[in-house]
């Protein structure tokens, strides 16, 4: 990992949290959408390009950048191009047997959730195909954002009211949310997806009620794997724009209206088919040997659980 290459980045963005333009390079991987850099003035650690779209603007904008060399800027291009066969690592077959334990997760993140709050008006933003939404509805009233539009119809398809979009279109029954209406916002792994988290807060903010709690689950990079790992971190996904700390993740909400009530490792529970598919991401021959071992045990069903301590889960209230 090149954490300490003398040489800053003009970031073509400012930063999100403190709008500073002023970032030092942290590394580059393909598995990343642009340079990963880290605020000098405030710590943010983020990913260079803020959205697809701008990526060709990003990159002009790093090329003319005196700082860097331009054979560095077209070696990190080719690396980008392989981004493909990076994902490339997820297996389809896997993923569709993952279900279950999706479900498992949206039942446990709601039975935390309920410690701090058992009813009311339950927004989720990124609610994928709506097992969280399902889980609860038998407690909250609930509505979710999902901007992919498979996902976003086949949570429809399962009974969830569900808008197609961005938080800021979204629209119930024609309607734009309304000012402190809900009670309760909920992000899983989404927050780091966002080209501006500042944005999305501060429209949740607005339309929660006061008092409203925020839940947020997502990346936590003050961590030992990416100080070991680096650019392998297994969080380096091209839709990962963000890395949060605790401190920063919390200034974000402080800055935003909210008070963090509680903050702390989130663990993931999985099948240990989806583990060894993972592992497969470091080492291929390692994670076929497991797999054939799981297969011939009966042992890809088994519910594996893990707490990497690399990813955060905090709970807010709306001032
Ligand atoms: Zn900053």
């Amino acid at each position: 990992m090149n954490s300490n290459l003398p040489f800053s980045i003009s970031t073509p963005q400012a930063c999100d949290l403190c709008g500073a333009t002023d970032a030092e390079f942290v590394l580059s991987t393909n598995r990343l959408d642009g340079p990963l850099v880290r605020c000098r003035n405030c710590q943010l650690v983020y990913v260079v390009v803020g959205s697809r779209d701008r990526k060709e603007a990003a990159w002009d904008n790093l090329g003319n950048c005196p700082t860097i060399a331009s054979e560095q800027v077209a070696a990190e291009m080719v690396r980008l191009s392989e981004r493909a066969k990076e994902l490339a690592l997820v297996e389809p077959h896997v993923e569709q047997s993952e279900q279950p334990w999706r479900e498992l997760m949206a039942r446990e993140r709601l039975g935390d959730l309920k410690r701090f709050v058992g009813g009311g008006r339950l927004l989720e933003i990124g609610c994928s195909t709506g097992e969280m939404l399902l889980a609860a509805k038998d407690s909250f009233d609930t509505f979710g954002v999902e901007a992919d539009a498979i996902s976003s119809r086949t949570a429809r398809e399962r009974g969830v009211q569900c808008f197609n979009g961005a938080l800021a279109d979204a629209q119930i029954a024609g309607e734009k949310l309304a000012d402190a209406s809900f009670d309760v916002a909920a992000l899983y792994h989404v927050i780091e997806h966002f080209p501006s988290p500042r944005a999305e807060l501060t429209e949740l903010h607005r339309v929660l009620k006061p008092g409203g709690w925020l839940a947020i689950e997502t990346p936590n990079i003050a961590n030992v794997w990416f100080r070991l790992l680096g650019a392998r971190w297994r969080q380096f996904i091209p839709d990962h724009i963000f890395f949060f700390t605790p401190q920063t993740i919390r200034r974000l909400c402080e800055e935003t209206g909210f008070e963090i009530v509680e903050l702390r490792n989130a663990g993931k529970a999985m099948s240990a088919r989806l583990l060894i598919s993972r592992i497969g991401r470091y080492h291929q021959p390692t994670a076929r040997a497991l797999s054939a071992i799981s297969r011939q045990f009966n042992f890809d069903d088994r519910t594996i659980r893990l707490n990497f301590g690399d990813v955060m889960r905090l709970y807010a209230r709306r001032k």
